[in-house]
């Protein structure tokens, strides 16, 4: 199925795990693919192979997506690149496991600019295109900690928890453009930071780790849909039950 043939989609933190995944189901759609990453080349350039063996154009784009300079720089290289971005995937993200004794005031800064800010500013940054052509898709990547609380420590819970505000906010506000909002809720997927977090699948009531893939299925239904704004999908192995 290529019905997002011609648009463009830019999905951060996409050089490994989730993101990747997103950005393989994005362009197997038919769209292209901006791909964010942080320090990783080499991985950002094998998610490109996987864009390109899709068939769809894609181009690296390396920024903290914490900083708003490096933002601004991002999205004028995928405009230049690609084309206005049509499809927002935020799901760059760091995650901590720490005592509540161990963890610090910059734990808090660093987590909450990577994982939350880091949506404010990349919405801020593509609405106003997004409305211009009438259609746009958002989709906010948190965590079932924000409803469990989770094995992570408070700043990451915070972090994931404000995202559903802050979806909550532009959906309600942008729904008379055609830009839907949407938040994706994963538990524990088997992922880089799923094993540095030390998590074990027996936390799961289904009893396995989740496949990146499967919350890409549930991304990609997001961007499909219209008529779904402002909503938490959970993709989560019966971890929590909305
Ligand atoms: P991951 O394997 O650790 O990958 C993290 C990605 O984010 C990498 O592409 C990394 O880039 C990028 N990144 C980190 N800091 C960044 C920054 N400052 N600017 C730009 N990119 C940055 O993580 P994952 O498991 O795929 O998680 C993806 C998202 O899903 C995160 O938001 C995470 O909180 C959420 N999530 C994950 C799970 C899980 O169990 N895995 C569960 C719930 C929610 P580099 O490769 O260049 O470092």
């Amino acid at each position: 199925m290529d019905d997002l043939h011609g648009k463009v989609a830019l999905v951060t933190g996409a050089s490994r795990g989730i993101g990747r995944a997103i950005a393989q189901a994005l362009a197997e759609a038919g769209a292209d693919v901006a791909v964010n990453y942080f320090s990783r080349d080499k991985e950002a350039q094998e998610t490109l192979a996987l864009v390109a063996g899709a068939g769809r154009r894609g181009i690296p784009v390396q920024a903290d997506v914490s900083n708003s300079s490096e933002i601004s720089e991002m999205i004028g290289a995928v405009e230049c690149g690609l084309g206005p971005v049509q499809i927002l995937v935020n799901n760059a993200g760091i995650a901590i496991r720490k005592s509540l004794e161990e963890v610090s005031e910059q734990d808090w800064d660093r987590v909450l600019a990577v994982n939350l800010k880091s949506a404010f500013l990349l919405i801020q940054a593509v609405f106003q295109g997004m409305c211009r052509s009438g259609w746009g898709r958002i989709v906010n990547i948190s965590s079932t900690a924000a409803q469990t609380g989770g094995i992570t420590a408070p700043p990451y819970v915070a972090s994931k928890a404000g995202l559903w505000g802050l979806s909550h906010s532009y959906a309600a506000q942008l729904m008379t453009c055609g830009i839907t909002v949407n938040t994706v809720a994963p538990a524990l997927i088997e992922t880089d930071m799923v094993r540095e977090i030390e998590a074990k699948p027996d936390l799961i009531p289904i009893g396995r780790f989740g496949g990146a893939e499967e919350v890409a299925d549930a991304v990609l239904m997001l961007v499909r849909n219209g008529y779904i704004t402002g909503q938490t999908i959970n993709v989560n192995g019966g971890l929590y039950f909305s």
